[in-house]
């Protein structure tokens, strides 16, 4: 029986939640959430798991007075001061993230923190360092393969191959997972101009985030600088998320490198500040490897977080460190059972490991 089971979602986390059990756990340590931003009100999801990492408004508000209520939301600084040996984390410290830099974070998850006075630390691409408008390369495939004719379909451009059979959503999802591992072996531009072979192939025009609904362009459009100084400018702590988003494990080591470590230094000239805190694209434990690892700590950060495990622990590698990746489908009886450490406890006592903690194909990890 799958440890995920629908018994645990619907019988056994409302249960222990409503008794007070999470709370009670004497787990310490760090918890580290990832979040990927708030659903703008008005946009309609366009399918579950290529949404679900986003979550209503509504849903933060509740996970945040949770978390004030029985846990100690620190501010990112205080993981900082922690690495450096300048200061102790309070008992049970939770520490926000939110990857990507979806414009959304800064229209519609900045004033609920601020309304719930908590600060997160916003990891962003290089897209976020320039003015143009932009969206994710792997978000803007999904939505070309989704909106593709039924059929076998053969994309061939600057030597990536790629080939399939477009059938039912399952399975363009799979193969849209496929193709951002193959299409991640190759550097921004090569991957910029595959995408414009997709797009005469499939016989669509280029997305104008400017032209569709101001939702759509919350939801897809990527911070521009002038955003992400405001972002800044209201407290908010900003890392490096690489410059393009690749899937680092299946790019040549130069290259991974320089996405890495580029991706500071264009930062750190935007924000006129030390940027010390990086997170791995994906952060699942396919697109990390050894290698990787210690690439973070070679460009010099002080910290650089995965995408999976997480929940209250001591086990903090400083160059891998765990977060729980909340989606959309949680319950708030299901978010503090991965909160407390409860649901990385289970998993354990199970014999699974947390490479495998709440991983689903192309779901679990942007
Ligand atoms: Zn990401």
């Amino acid at each position: 029986m799958s440890i995920v089971s629908p018994f645990l979602k619907k019988v056994v986390y409302p249960a222990l939640s409503m008794a007070g059990v999470f709370h009670r756990t004497s787990a310490q340590g760090l918890a580290v959430l990832t979040y990927h931003g708030v659903l703008p009100e008005g946009y309609e999801p366009i399918d579950p798991a290529f949404d679900g990492n986003l979550i209503r408004a509504d849903a933060l508000r509740l996970q945040l007075r949770l978390l004030k209520a029985h846990y100690n939301v620190i501010a990112p600084e205080d993981v900082l001061a922690w690495r450096k040996r300048r200061g102790e984390l309070p008992p049970r410290a939770v520490l926000l993230t939110c990857d990507d830099g979806l414009l959304n974070c800064l229209t519609d998850m900045l004033p609920v923190l601020q309304q719930e006075k908590v600060s997160c630390l916003f990891f962003v691409t290089g897209a976020s360092t320039e003015e143009a408008l932009t969206m994710l390369w792997y978000e803007d495939f999904f939505l070309l393969l989704l909106g593709a004719p039924a059929g076998h379909f053969e994309i061939s451009s600057e030597g990536v191959l790629i080939q399939g059979n477009l059938g039912s959503r399952q399975q363009r999802r799979a193969l849209w997972w496929d193709s951002v591992k193959r299409l991640s072996q190759v550097d921004s531009r090569k991957r910029k101009l595959f995408l414009h072979a997709a797009r005469i192939q499939f016989e669509r025009a280029e997305r104008d985030l400017r032209e569709v609904n101001s939702a759509s362009c919350r939801r897809f459009g990527l911070l521009t600088r002038t955003e992400l100084l405001q972002l800044a400018s209201a407290g908010m702590t900003v890392g490096a998320h690489t410059l393009s988003h690749p899937m680092l494990s299946q790019l040549p080591p130069e290259e991974a490198y320089i996405e890495i470590s580029e991706s500071r230094v264009r930062l750190e000239s935007v924000l006129d500040q030390p940027v010390w805190a990086f997170a791995y694209p994906f952060g699942d434990s396919q697109s990390v490897n050894p290698q990787v690892l210690a690439m973070a700590e070679k460009a010099g950060f002080q910290a650089a977080f995965l995408n999976f495990g997480g929940g209250l622990g001591t086990d903090l590698p400083p160059y891998a460190l765990p977060r729980v990746h909340v989606t959309a489908g949680m319950s708030l009886a299901e978010f503090e059972a991965h909160v407390s450490g409860y649901y990385a406890r289970l998993q354990r006592v199970a014999g699974r490991g947390a490479q495998s903690v709440g991983m689903t194909q192309g779901q679990a990890s942007q």
